[in-house]
Parts: structure tokens; sequence; C-alpha cells
């Protein structure tokens, strides 16, 4: 059976003038430790997909399952990264960054809580900045911190929106080839979305291609103030 079953699933928006359909009738399968890549161009709705699934906007129509259960709302089983830097907490360490939702999910307390952060640091090759603060790191180490956050929690699916857009392109290189590393070792199950082929190419182990729905291209033509 699939870890994650998205069946026929729409999403729309509703905005004052008008209702905009991110996805429409999409479907797939996700299984364990399948590297699932959603792929497309910018507005065809990847990361409104990857919300849902996360649990942070429920579909218009169709069904989203994750171990059969259907998902209504965000939960420790789906972590995600996002794509910016600032998603640390600025005044907490790498370590306590890490352990912060393993302690707020009560799913670990204390030593346990630490030794499974520290697991994870090492794992993204950070135990030596374990005690800094986020302000201290690059934009690639924080990146890693957030990954290394979400995987402490071991969730059933890591969920990843662009996760390396925001970097340069030697840190993005590297930090596919160490995220590849770690899948090699962990057999983690990643869902991520990117408009990059290369990125899907290299990274992903399944992929789906999205193209903009018809009527969501006319929804953002319309949305054109006639004056410009
Ligand atoms: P992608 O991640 O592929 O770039 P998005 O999921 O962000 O695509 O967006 C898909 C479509 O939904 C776009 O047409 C976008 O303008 C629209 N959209 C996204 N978020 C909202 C929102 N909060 N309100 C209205 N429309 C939105
Ligand atoms: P950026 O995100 O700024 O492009 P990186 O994440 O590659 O850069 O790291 C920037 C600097 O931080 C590098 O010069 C490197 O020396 C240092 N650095 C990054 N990760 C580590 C690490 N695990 N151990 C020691 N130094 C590191």
């Amino acid at each position: 059976a699939p870890l994650l079953d998205v069946r026929d699933v729409t999403l729309q928006y509703k905005t004052k003038a008008h209702l905009v359909t991110a996805t429409y009738r999409v479907s797939f399968q996700v299984f364990k430790s399948d590297r699932y890549v959603l792929l497309g161009p910018s507005g065809c709705g990847k990361s409104t997909l990857l919300k849902a699934v996360g649990g942070y906007l429920n579909p218009t129509e169709g069904e989203i399952r994750l171990k059969g259960k259907a998902v209504c709302r965000p939960g420790p089983d789906r972590m995600m990264v996002f794509q910016e830097f600032d998603q640390l907490l600025p005044w907490k360490t790498v370590k306590e960054n890490v352990m912060f939702p393993l302690l707020a999910s009560g799913k670990l307390r204390g030593k346990a809580a630490e030794e499974k952060a520290m697991q994870y640091i090492e794992k993204v090759n950070l135990a030596k900045f374990a005690n800094h603060f986020p302000h201290t790191l690059s934009g690639g180490m924080k990146q890693r911190v957030a990954i290394a956050r979400g995987m402490a929690m071991e969730p059933d699916v890591l969920l990843m929106d662009e996760p390396y857009a925001a970097l340069d392109a030697l840190t993005r290189r590297k930090m596919q080839d160490e995220l590849l590393q770690l899948w090699d070792d962990t057999h983690f199950t990643v869902l991520f979305v990117t408009h990059s082929i290369p990125e899907a190419i290299k990274c992903g182990s399944r992929i789906l291609l999205l193209s903009p729905h018809p009527g969501q291209v006319k929804a953002e033509l319309d949305s054109v103030p006639r004056d410009v």
C-alpha cells in the first residue's frame, strides 16, 4: 500500500474577485523511501499541493490519505522544510532549534531529545556548530539545520518546498549531494517541490510533472489591472 495517496485533488483559492484553481484533479502515490518530486513551472500549483499534503490547506475536492487516514491538519508525521532561511528561532542555538519540535510535540524529553537532535545535527555535518546561534551561520548551514530539525522528528514523509532555491549554485549542488547521501543512509521518504529539471532528475526517484491549469491562467489574466 502507498504511504501517501493523493486522489483526484482539486485545490481552489477564493479571492475577492475570483476563484483561483491552483491544482486541478491531481493524483499520485508516494511509497516508502521514495524521493518524490513535484516538478513544474512557477504557478502550476506545486506549493499549494504540498501545503495540502502538510495539512495546511484542505482539498476543495478529492482526498489525501497518509497510511490510509485522511489528512486534515498539520501533524508531526509530515514535517515541512521551506525555502526561506528564517525558519529558525533566533534566540535558540542550533541544538535547541532541532530539539524544539521534539519537545513541543511531546515526542521526546530531556536527554533523549538532546541525543536525537545531535544524531541528526551530525548527519548534516554541523556537530561543531550545535551550540551556535542561527545568525552566526551561512545560508546553506541554516538550511541544513532546518532539514535536521524536520528529520529529527522522523516523520513518515519529509515535505520540502524548494529547499535549495535561495542558495547559490555551488552550495545548492553540495547540499543536493549531501542530501542524496543522507537518503542513502536513512531511506527517508521525501516529497519535494522544485521548478528545476536538473534538480528533479538528480534528486528524485519519481517525478510528477505538473502544468498550469487553463482556468488558473485565465483567472490570473483576469486579475491583471486594466490600466497596466
Ligand atoms: P507554484 O508553487 O507551482 O509556484 P502555487 O501553488 O504557489 O504554485 O500557486 C498556484 C496558483 O495559485 C497560482 O495561480 C497562484 O497565483 C495561486 N495562489 C497561490 N496562493 C494563493 C492565495 N493565497 N490566494 C489566491 N491565489 C493563490
Ligand atoms: P553558503 O551557504 O554561505 O554559501 P556554506 O554552507 O557552504 O556556504 O558554508 C559557508 C562556510 O561555512 C564555508 O566556507 C565553510 O567553511 C563553513 N562551513 C559550512 N559547513 C561547515 C561544517 N560542517 N564544518 C565547518 N565549516 C563549515
